[in-house]
Formats: C-alpha cells, structure tokens, sequence
C-alpha cells in the first residue's frame, strides 16, 4: 500500500484529537446509535488508515482483509478526487437514512472484503451467514447512520456478489469487483 499511496499511515485512534471529535459528532447525529467509532471501526482520511482499539489484538489475515478494503476507499479517493468523495461520504450522512452515495462506494469496498475472505479463508468463510449478517448490518443498521436500510437491497447486492465471486474462483480467474454493481 505504501507503494500505491506514498505517505500511507496507520495511527491509532486514541492517538488522534480529530478522531475523538468525529467520535463525538457521530454519536450525536445518530442518537448514539454509532458508540463503537473509536473501538472498532477504522477510518480513512487523506492517506492514514485511523484504527480502532480493536486492531492490536486483529489476527493479522483479518488485518490483510480490512486493508484491502480500505485500499479500496483509497482508491476511490483518488478517481473521484478527495473534494468529491468528502461530498459523497459526508453530506448524505446529514439525511441520515438515506445516504445513496455513500452506499455505493461501500458496496464496493465490500465486494473487495469478500474477495479477499474467499481468497485467505475460503469458500466456507465466505459462505458464513454470520459474515452475512455482519456486513448487511453495516449498511441498514445505525452503524453507518443507517445508511441503506432496505434490507432486502442490499442482501440481494450481497448475494449476488458472492454468487460471482464464486464463479470467479471456480473459473480460476483471479476475481475482481464489479463497478458501480450492486443496485439495480
Ligand atoms: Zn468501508
């Protein structure tokens, strides 16, 4: 990642004002629906990778699939320019609920996630509805401000992705996340 994007960093978030204060922003516009920003979720801003209290004791296989998750939002970043992507990820967090823009670029960080699951821990890993739900709930619970609540979208995004991405391995092709999929 340091060779895609110089000046690539992880920090930790205790070690960081600007997270505590996203912290404290996040907790009010979703009624402390979002409490675990600090302890476990890592965040992109510019080329640092913010990590929560959870990281020091992450598997380091777990570690290698977060990072290319988010390797993914760095990329974005760079295709959409870092004024865009602010705009898609922030100001649709403001009609909480219904953040359309944001959903999209998380689909496709996801799709990565499952790439990287089936490609490090296997079929059966990536076939575990505990995964299933996991991931579902990011996009229609309070954790990222409820940000695509129709449930049945999104499972049918995760479905079919999972679906693919089968079919990528089984054809041995080395798989790669489709654009812009995921609704429809
Ligand atoms: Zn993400």
């Amino acid at each position: 990642m340091e060779t895609e994007f110089p000046g690539f960093r992880i920090v930790a978030k205790r070690d960081s004002a600007l997270s505590k204060l996203i912290d404290l922003a996040l907790k009010l516009v979703t009624f402390g629906g979002q409490r675990d920003y600090m302890t476990h979720y890592h965040t992109v801003l510019g080329n640092t990778l913010y990590t929560p209290a959870s990281w020091e004791a992450t598997p380091d296989l777990e570690r290698v699939i977060t990072l290319r998750h988010e390797r993914v939002h760095l990329r974005q970043r760079r295709r959409l320019s870092f004024p865009v992507m602010a705009f898609v990820y922030m100001v649709p967090f403001f009609p909480v609920g219904l953040a359309y823009g944001r959903a999209r670029l998380e689909w496709e960080a996801y799709e990565e996630t499952l790439v990287a699951t089936a490609e490090l821990r296997g079929l059966d890993a990536l076939r575990s509805t505990g995964l299933r739900e996991h991931i579902v709930r990011r996009f229609t619970g309070a954790d990222y401000g409820w940000m695509w609540p129709f449930r049945s979208v999104v499972e049918r995004w995760y479905d079919r992705a999972t679906e693919r991405i089968e079919e990528e391995l089984a054809g041995s092709r080395a798989p790669s996340p489709t654009r812009g999929s995921g609704f429809g």
